[in-house]
């Protein structure tokens, strides 16, 4: 869907009404460090940046107010320990979330049990969202529980119960040893 773009808007005050309202859309990127609780425990890797995408909407509910809504994409990588080799994994985080904002958190708590699809926030105070706290956390629960590379780049280490004993002389190296021509 093609969005106006709106350029005016701050992502760290997002005018949720606004890009509601103009059915607009805003996209740009920070560095991975302004996400600290996130690379506490990822190192940046890629590009280092986040690279993110909001569109905003009304969207009707049987029963219940156009509220504002907010779709979220975001993308980015980082770094982490593999499990199976416990070399570096570079892993992509890949983020595509709605949210609906509603008049208070009371209704918010409400409404999330009944959703699935979409997470249900309270609208922040005058409308104005700061979204990078908001793509931290959702990067965060992107990233997987068990990091893995697809082919690890190292042969895995055998158990020692598989190692093979050295393999035994032939037994006719010896005879060969005695056919070669003396020098
Ligand atoms: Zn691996």
């Amino acid at each position: 869907m093609n969005k106006p773009h709106d350029a005016r808007q701050d992502a760290r005050r997002l005018d949720l009404l606004r890009l509601a309202d103009d059915a607009a859309a805003l996209d740009g990127h920070w560095p991975l460090t302004d996400l600290p609780r996130l690379t506490s425990d990822a190192a940046p890797a890629g590009d280092g940046q986040v690279h993110w995408r909001v569109e905003g909407e009304r969207r009707a509910v049987a029963g219940a107010a156009a509220d504002p809504m907010l779709q979220l994409q975001a993308r980015a990588a980082v770094r982490l320990t593999c499990q199976r080799c416990l070399q570096p994994v570079d892993e992509a985080l890949v983020v595509a979330r709605s949210f609906r904002f509603v008049a208070d958190e009371a209704e918010a708590e409400r409404l999330d049990e009944d959703v699935d699809d979409e997470d249900v926030l309270a609208l922040p105070p005058r409308g104005r969202l700061d979204l990078l706290p908001l793509v931290e956390d959702e990067l965060i629960l992107a990233v997987p529980l068990v990091p893995r590379h697809e082919t690890c780049p190292e042969p895995l280490p055998l158990p020692e119960d598989t190692l093979e004993a050295p393999a035994e002389e032939h037994p006719f190296a010896a005879l060969a040893a005695l056919k070669q021509p003396k020098p």
